[in-house]
């Protein structure tokens, strides 16, 4: 048997940045890290499109309420903010920038460099690599782990259920429940959307860079997004439809018809786009499949008018009437797609549930149904509702915190 004071489960943001912090504050206490892939840090790696968008400007402040039970992790990123945790990976020998959009990245652009700086600075604590804890058990005050590992101290940091190539297979959940946690129910969250094929894949590779999309039930608003969509052949993907997909997936019934309406150019009103397109059709002579190539890519201009009920191959449109026009500038403002669901866990950057908040100290992600027990990151129920790193600010102030293993921890 192997005995340490404290075994983080899960080797990646936040389970390592817990060993970190932990090892600093008490430098006298043996930690491992037990991590179920050959490496530490895949996930890491694959975060904003290899370059780490490692947190966001916003993220600890007037956005905060952008989290799922945001009231619980305004504490952890009271303790560890935004600029204490770039404050943080600076001494790690990690520089960041931040670019228009209030997105950090590190200043080498390659999110190996965000692991590189973790992996440099674990020289305190023993990796346990491919290794997969698969039973806990509470013992002596501490923790046995799959019969082979004691300790006294134990932090789940297994993520969620997002992404399983990358090693958050869901495992951890039933580790806390074996240990008396409950598990809220689990959602994709940040995915791309699944619809009505027969609309899409015309449109397949069609790019929106400013759309404004919201998610309706029975004509209801569930949720909305502004940003970037990209037409697949099975959906819709972009920023701004993954942003809405969780909404999705909560009101997700059999029987319930759920439409994604895009409005396809938000910065013109539907007076400036039907000026636009009356002057147009005056002094203009092209033919309708080219009508719309001045706002929108043509083949979303084709859809655009084939929804509206005015297309037809070689139409001039010097033939479309007024009423033609409001119905081409309706469909520019709502163009309605048949939404299926997400593309679910396995292309999903995020879970949306996990540990009950309701369970877990808020100021130390210390269990409160189980003594020496601290969770971070995903596992927990907390999720940021945007893209732009504010889930990777999470996993780093969530796993700070509770690398203070609740200040009690005994050298
Ligand atoms: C493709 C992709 C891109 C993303 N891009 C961004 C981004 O740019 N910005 C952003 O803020 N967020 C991004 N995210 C989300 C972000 O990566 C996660 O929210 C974050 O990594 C969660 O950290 P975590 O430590 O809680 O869990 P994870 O990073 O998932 O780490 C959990 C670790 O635990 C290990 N593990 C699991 N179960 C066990 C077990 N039973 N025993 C041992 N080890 C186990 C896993 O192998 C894994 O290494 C992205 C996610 C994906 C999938």
């Amino acid at each position: 048997m192997k005995r340490f004071d404290v075994i983080v489960i899960g080797g990646c943001a936040s389970g390592l940045v817990a060993a970190i912090n932990a090892h600093r504050l008490y430098p006298g206490l043996s930690i491992a890290v037990i991590e179920k892939l050959p490496r530490i840090g895949k996930k890491i790696l694959a975060t904003g499109n290899g370059r780490c968008n490692l947190s966001n400007e916003t993220a600890d402040s007037d956005r905060c309420a952008e989290y799922m039970n945001s009231e619980f992790a305004e504490n952890a990123f009271e303790k560890y903010s935004v600029n204490k945790t770039l404050d943080f990976f600076s001494s790690l020998g990690l520089k960041t920038y931040t670019d228009s959009e209030g997105r950090i990245y590190p200043l080498s652009n390659t999110a190996a460099s965000v692991v590189d700086a973790i992996r440099f600075n674990l020289d305190g604590t023993e990796l346990i690599t491919g290794v997969a804890v698969t039973d806990v058990k509470k013992q002596n005050g501490g923790f046995m782990l799959n019969g082979e590992y004691f300790c006294d101290k134990l932090i789940i940091a297994t993520g969620g259920k997002a992404s399983p190539s990358q090693g958050s297979d869901g495992s951890g959940y039933a580790l806390a429940e074996s240990l008396g946690h409950t598990v809220t129910k689990l959602y994709p969250a940040l995915v791309p959307l699944t619809a009505d094929a027969a609309v899409t894949k015309p449109l397949k590779g069609v790019r929106i860079h400013d759309a404004f999309i919201t998610v309706e039930k029975n004509g209801k608003t569930i949720g909305s997004s502004r940003g970037e969509i990209l037409f697949t052949d099975s959906g819709i993907s972009g920023i701004a439809a993954m942003e809405i997909a969780s909404a999705l997936e909560k009101n997700k019934e059999k029987g319930t018809d759920i439409f994604a309406v895009i409005g396809l150019v938000p910065e013109m009103s539907k007076a400036e786009i039907t000026d636009y397109l009356t002057s147009l059709c005056r002094e203009n002579c092209r033919d309708c499949d080219s009508m719309l190539t001045g706002l929108v890519p043509k083949a979303a201009g084709i859809a655009v008018l084939k929804a509206s009920g005015v297309y037809s191959p070689g139409k001039e449109i010097k033939t479309l009437t007024k009423n033609d026009i409001e119905l081409i500038v309706d469909t520019i403002h709502h163009f309605r797609i048949k939404v299926t669901g997400t593309k679910g866990f396995d292309c999903a950057q995020v879970t949306s549930g996990g540990v009950s908040t309701k369970e877990i100290n808020p100021g130390t992600m210390e269990s409160l149904v189980c003594d020496n027990l601290f969770f971070a990151g995903e596992i927990i129920d907390v999720d940021g509702i945007h893209c732009g790193g504010f889930n990777l600010q999470w996993a780093w102030s969530s796993g700070l915190t509770a690398g203070e293993l609740g200040g009690k921890a005994e050298c």
